[in-house]
């Protein structure tokens, strides 16, 4: 913890708030102050939002290749520090260390995956139908961005932002989310190691986001907004960004629906239900939301998945063995407390889990509630937290509306034998991503994102660097 930067990152340097704001980092595992981090107010962006501007010309000038090879110096900055980043996302957001180790080498990847994108940036030359015009396009940086992170995956979720904009040549101001500042601070120190020019990347960490974030984007001078979080603050982003007619890409809620039919292996379903409920202890817009079990297999997956969920063990991340580290804080906490009272007022079953351990740190214990009421609270809102709800049905049709009737449309989960089954039924379910037969679908190589309120864009994949790219289209006579 000592060496892990505290101030903010401003034109290549660590400086404090104007004002000389701090705000705490809170350990969720125990309650406790980790450390202070500066808290940045709207005077300091403006000097982050200077520095991104003026970095920016020739920043875009700067050889692909060059780009390319920091972007690849940090990736393995990055691996051969594993376990201290794991450590210190660990401190501040509470998921066991093996999980922090895990998303440590995912978060790498994204850098690794946009060295390569870097220099596979190209254009195109032709003769327009007339005969008479030529067309060259040429592909330039959208301008200074503004990332916005969110705290579940405090490392990935800043890589998957700066290293498309570093690979496109976009200069950029990082706004993490408060309760985990560290993680993306180090990660700045990390940059700067590898030689990223001052400037290019500046980080503000701040507790008051309204204030300091509205004015960038009614400003005129941001080009871009990337944002992850929820579908609440992404609306008040996007109507702020109309303003300034600034370009976004929105990563925003979840409601995932997991499917079960009769012929699914419920081997291979019980698994991925531990991998797409679990994964983060269910903190994840991917997280399966509403388990849709066919009637005739409900009772046995229910029993299965309760035995694999009481058996995962509760406790602070940094301890060995641990499987289910803390949430992120009092409010998530008592979030999942109501979601989960109010179904079982509405006649759910407790398979396993469901009550608030005593003591210090912000827990909750792996649950299994069965025989859900669709009316229930949990069905339509997001629960970020290790509950799974399940609920039952006959008819295929059936489970297609029920999976669609939602606002949000991010990941949706199929488990089931029949080809023809799985082809058709994940292509009628209205979400960005399937996971078919499988828990996990979160792939650097893959774009990621959601259709309907779930966002706008796609972070990752051939795709992710698109969202950094504007076209030049120049026409050229023939003579
Ligand atoms: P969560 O509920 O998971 O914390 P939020 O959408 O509230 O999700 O937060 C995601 C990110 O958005 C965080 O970095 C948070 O600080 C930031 N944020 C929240 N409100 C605003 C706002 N009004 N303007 C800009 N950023 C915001």
């Amino acid at each position: 913890m000592t060496d892990t930067p505290t101030q903010l990152f401003i034109g290549g340097t660590w400086v404090d708030a104007a004002d000389g704001a701090t705000m705490p980092v809170d350990d969720p595992a125990t309650g406790e102050i980790l450390c202070h981090v500066a808290d940045a107010g709207a005077k300091d962006t403006r000097l982050a939002e200077d520095a991104a501007v003026q970095a920016q010309e020739e920043w875009a000038r700067t050889a692909p290749r060059a780009r390319s090879e920091i972007l690849r110096r940090a990736y393995e900055i990055i691996l051969d520090r594993v376990d201290e980043l794991a450590h210190l996302m660990t401190s501040e957001m509470g998921k066991p260390l093996p999980e922090a180790r895990g998303e440590v080498a995912y978060a790498a990847e994204f850098f690794r995956w946009f060295s390569e994108e870097a220099v596979r940036i190209d254009g195109g030359a032709g003769i327009l139908p007339d005969g008479r015009n030529r067309m060259l396009l040429s592909r330039r940086p959208v301008g200074p961005c503004l990332l916005i992170t969110p705290w579940n995956f405090p490392l990935a979720m800043g890589t998957r932002k700066i290293g498309p904009a570093i690979a496109a040549g976009c200069t950029m101001i990082l706004k993490p989310a408060p309760q985990t500042p560290l993680s993306s601070l180090a990660l700045a120190a990390i940059l700067k190691e590898a030689g990223l020019p001052d400037g290019v990347l500046n980080v503000v960490t701040t507790s008051r986001a309204g204030e300091v974030c509205e004015p960038l984007l009614r400003g005129g001078r941001i080009r871009k907004l990337s944002f992850t979080g929820s579908t609440q603050v992404g609306r008040i982003l996007l109507a702020q960004s109309a303003d300034a007619v600034v370009r976004t890409s929105m990563e925003l809620g979840g409601n995932a629906p997991f499917l079960v039919f009769d012929d699914a292996d419920l081997d291979v379903a019980v698994d991925g239900a531990m991998l797409a409920k679990m994964r983060n202890m269910g903190e994840a817009c991917t997280a399966a939301n509403r388990f849709f079990v066919h009637s005739s297999v409900a009772e046995e997956f229910g029993r299965r998945l309760a035995e694999r969920m009481g058996a995962l063990v509760v406790g602070p991340g940094t301890r060995d063995g641990v499987d289910v580290g803390p949430l992120i804080d009092a409010t998530g906490r008592a979030k999942v407390e109501e979601l989960v009272a109010d179904a079982v007022e509405r006649g759910a079953e407790v398979l396993v889990g469901g009550r608030t351990p005593e003591g210090p740190g912000c827990f909750y214990p792996p649950t299994v509630l069965a025989g859900v009421d669709p009316e229930s609270r949990l069905m339509d809102t997001e629960i970020f937290g290790p509950v799974a709800a399940i609920v039952t049905f006959d008819d295929e049709d059936e489970v297609v509306r029920r999976a669609n009737d939602t606002p949000w449309g991010l990941v949706g989960y199929v488990f089931t034998e029949g080809l023809d089954r799985a082809l058709r039924v994940s292509e009628r379910l209205e979400v960005g991503m399937v996971g078919l037969n499988t828990g996990l679908v979160s792939n650097p190589a893959a774009p990621f994102g959601g259709v309907k309120q779930s966002g706008l864009g796609r972070e990752g994949g051939r795709v992710g660097i698109e969202e950094f790219l504007e076209y030049q289209y120049l026409a050229v006579p023939v003579r």
